[in-house]
Formats: C-alpha cells, sequence, structure tokens
C-alpha cells in the first residue's frame, strides 16, 4: 500500500488541513513528517472549527492513529494545550502517538526566537511565528538537543538540557543583555508532561514499517509549502525543516519507495505570511475585496492571526512549487472565493529586468520580478459552494482549472468549493 502525502504546494496556508482531513477517512494513520506548531491547519467538521497546530488532521477520524515523526519539533505544552481544547469540544480522545526521537522544543528556543527577531528590528526580521522553530533546528543539527524519549531517564535530560544551554547563556546574556536560563526550571517544566507524554511515545517508523506490511493506509501530513524548503525555496524566507514529500522517509520513517501518492494542495489564487518576495501581490482594496473573501472567515494567519498577503494565481511559482513536491496530482482550494470577480488574472511568467522568464529566479531576482497576467473569464455572481461535481461547475469555472491545470503540468485531481468538509469535488 502506498503512502499518500499531503503537502503544500506554495508558501503554505493552501487548505491542507480540509484535504487532509477529508482523505483521513480512510487512512488508517496520519502522521505528521516536520515543522511544529509554527502553522496552523484549519479545518471545519460537524464538531465545529478547529485549528490544528501540532496535532495531525486525523484526530477528528475515530480508530485513526496519528503519529508524530522523529521529524516535527514537538512543544508539549501547546501540544497537550491543543488535545484539551478538542476533549472539551466533545471529540473522542484521539489514538495519539508521540515518535520517541522525535525532539522537543524547550522555552529558551521560544526566547531565542523572540529576542533575534526583536534585535533584527521590523526592517530586517523574517517575519518567523517565533514558536522556536529555527533555534530549536538549530540544535538539532548542532547535536544538542532533547529527543522525547529523554524525558523518562532524569538524569540523562539534565545533561542533555545543559549542554543546551551552555553556548546559549552567552547569547542570552551578552547579545540580547537578557537573563541567563536556568537549567532546574527547564529541567522540571519537562518533567511535569513526562507522565502525560509516556504513554503515547512509541517507535513511530517500526510501527509505520509494520502497518505498511499489513497493507494498511498511511497518509502523510505537510506543514508550510514548497516554497518554504530550505534547500529548494524561496531563501532565506524559507522554514527551517523540508516541507517537501521528498522529506517524508526521513521526518516519519518509511521507505522512499512508499511514498507514491503526492498531493499538492494549492488555492486558487495565491495567499503568503511573512516577509520575502511575492510577486503577484495586491495592495489596498484589490487585496482587501480579496482578503475578506478568502478562506473561511477571511485569509487571516491560523497561528498568528496577520493578515495573509494575497495575489492573483502564481503559476511560475506553483509550477515549481508542484515539481519540488514530485505531485502526482494536485487539489485546488478555495475555487469559490473567485466568484466576485468578472475577469481573474492568472500570472503565466514572470519579467526580470526586461527578460521573460517561467522559471523561479534567486531570491534576489524574485525581490524585482514583475508578473506577466493572462486575464481569464469570470463566474461572477455565480455560487460554487454547493457544487459536488465537475458537471456543476459553470463552464468559466471549469475552463479556469484547466487553465491553471495546463499552467502546472499536474492534473487538477480535487477541486475544493468551501471550507467544510463536504465542499469537494473530484474529478475524474
Ligand atoms: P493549511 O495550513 O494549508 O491547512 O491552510 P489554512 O487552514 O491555514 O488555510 C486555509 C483556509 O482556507 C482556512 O480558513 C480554511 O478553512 C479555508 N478553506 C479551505 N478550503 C477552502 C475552500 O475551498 N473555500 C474556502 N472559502 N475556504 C477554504
Amino acid at each position: 500500500m502506498p503512502v499518500t502525502a499531503v503537502v503544500g504546494a506554495t508558501w503554505g496556508d493552501e487548505g491542507k488541513g480540509k484535504i487532509t482531513d477529508a482523505l483521513a477517512a480512510s487512512a488508517n494513520i496520519v502522521v505528521r513528517f516536520q515543522g511544529g506548531r509554527n502553522a496552523g491547519h484549519t479545518i471545519i467538521n460537524d464538531r465545529g472549527r478547529f485549528a490544528l497546530h501540532l496535532l495531525p488532521s486525523g484526530v477528528f477520524t475515530p480508530d485513526t492513529i496519528n503519529i508524530l515523526g522523529p521529524g516535527v519539533a514537538v512543544d508539549l505544552a501547546a501540544l497537550f494545550a491543543e488535545l484539551d481544547e478538542l476533549l472539551a469540544a466533545g471529540v473522542p480522545a484521539p489514538d495519539l502517538r508521540v515518535a520517541h526521537r522525535a525532539q522537543i522544543v524547550l522555552p529558551v528556543h521560544v526566547l531565542q526566537d523572540q529576542y533575534e527577531e526583536e534585535r533584527l528590528g521590523a526592517e530586517r526580521a523574517f517575519g518567523s511565528t517565533r514558536a522556536g522553530i529555527a533555534p530549536f533546528y538549530g540544535d538539532k543539527y548542532m547535536k544538542i538537543g532533547v529527543q522525547a524519549g529523554d524525558l523518562l531517564d532524569e538524569a540523562w535530560l539534565r545533561e542533555r538540557v545543559t549542554r543546551c544551554l551552555t553556548a546559549r547563556n552567552v547569547l542570552f546574556r551578552h547579545l540580547y543583555q537578557q537573563p541567563e536560563a536556568d537549567v532546574d526550571t527547564i529541567v522540571a517544566g519537562l518533567l511535569a508532561h513526562a507522565q502525560r507524554l509516556e504513554p503515547m511515545l512509541c517507535d513511530g517508523p517500526a510501527l509505520l514499517h509494520e502497518r505498511l506490511a499489513a497493507g494498511e493506509t498511511i497518509l502523510a501530513e505537510g506543514q508550510l509549502g514548497a516554497l518554504r524548503d530550505p534547500d529548494h525555496g524561496i531563501y532565506p524566507y524559507s522554514s527551517s525543516s523540508s516541507p517537501l514529500a521528498g522529506f517524508i522517509p526521513v521526518g516519519a520513517g518509511v521507505p522512499a519507495a512508499s511514498v507514491t501518492d503526492v498531493v499538492a494542495v494549492a488555492k486558487a489564487y495565491s495567499s503568503c505570511v511573512g516577509a520575502g518576495p511575492f510577486v503577484t501581490e495586491w495592495f489596498g482594496d484589490q487585496a482587501q475585496q480579496l482578503r475578506q473573501r478568502g478562506g473561511d472567515r477571511g485569509e487571516y494567519g491560523a497561528t498568528t492571526g496577520r493578515p495573509r498577503r494575497v495575489g492573483p494565481f502564481d503559476g511560475v511559482a506553483t509550477r515549481y512549487g508542484c515539481r519540488l513536491q514530485g505531485a502526482t496530482r494536485v487539489a485546488l482550494t478555495n475555487l469559490d472565493v473567485l466568484s466576485y470577480l468578472p475577469e481573474i488574472p492568472v500570472c503565466c511568467a514572470y519579467r526580470v529586468d526586461g527578460q521573460q522568464t517561467q522559471q523561479l529566479p534567486l531570491t534576489r531576482y524574485l525581490e524585482k520580478a514583475e508578473p506577466v497576467l493572462d486575464q481569464r473569464p469570470g463566474w461572477q455572481g455565480q455560487d460554487l459552494t454547493g457544487a459536488r461535481s465537475w458537471q456543476d461547475l459553470p463552464d468559466a469555472a471549469k475552463g479556469y482549472v484547466d487553465f491553471v491545470e495546463a499552467l502546472i503540468d499536474v492534473p487538477v485531481q480535487m477541486i475544493s468549493v468551501g471550507p467544510h468538509r463536504d465542499a469537494l469535488i473530484y474529478r475524474d
């Protein structure tokens, strides 16, 4: 049985949560393989509206096993708060497992993220979500991180935390002029979560191998989008872990050859949170019109509440992102949002220094790229939210999907026409 990947084709916030939620219904296991609480998936189902940050989207499907793989940045306080919120809303306790090799986000990672953004100032800051993700992954690759399983051995844990603080406290005191972090306080904070964590700990990859061999279905849920990949994305406006399907074998722990079905999720327009070049960006009233209509409550970040930058569909960035993901099919979301426009612009190429290109250039060229737009006919005033089959869509909407499909060169197999779970069209 193959592993199905649900991953972002662009900057993140593409609507992966909804697509994963829809596909999770037929999966035995949903596994997260990278990132942490720095992104948010919005899921709207019969139990209400939920913004998931760390929990896999399979938590609403009874009998689904949800795993945080070794590649995830696990913030225990945030994880348990999210879980409690779900339980308080009446969702039955999900089967949640944490890979014992997954690493733990420490309070010092969050502090350093904040201190560094403040030190950089508004002009130079990266627009971090300040969830500690960059310092966390920095420590992991510096080999001074703390693994989830370490919480079961106090002496070992203390040694790991001490190592993690040695150089950091020099930075805290001298670069940021902040108080040093205290080993005892951090260890006590971690141990306070150990009892609740212990029954969830498992060898995630071993479990996945076993279940794959038994023919079970696995869904690997990505966070953020391809353009945030540290190696291939818009560096340095990238994230610190790879959101690519190619990272699933590493971050979840499944055989590389098992990831054969890659669903890249893309919005029918563009949206982006944070700093960095965003070629098709709209401003002023034009942006506000789209922002207000986007998503289920307007385009505001699920984690930070920040207004998202919005603009027309970017065919250059999305084709590049789909290729990075190795997409075998695309889920196009938020098509309903465009119903207010008489004509819909689509970016088919960039103009950089007077030259037209369809390739995504290096960041320093992307900063000055201008979009080459094609105007597509709209379906103004026709509500798409009730459409449940390809035939239900107006001709202009079908034409728009076909145009996008030709541009990105991957079959658009799912079309989302509203925030709710049911507002989804499967196309043969
Ligand atoms: P994710 O991080 O990729 O899961 O995306 P987010 O949840 O941050 O953002 C997607 C937004 O779009 C959320 O507000 C969803 O409820 C909403 N959404 C998803 N699909 C659709 C759709 O087809 N139409 C509309 N109007 N909203 C959608």
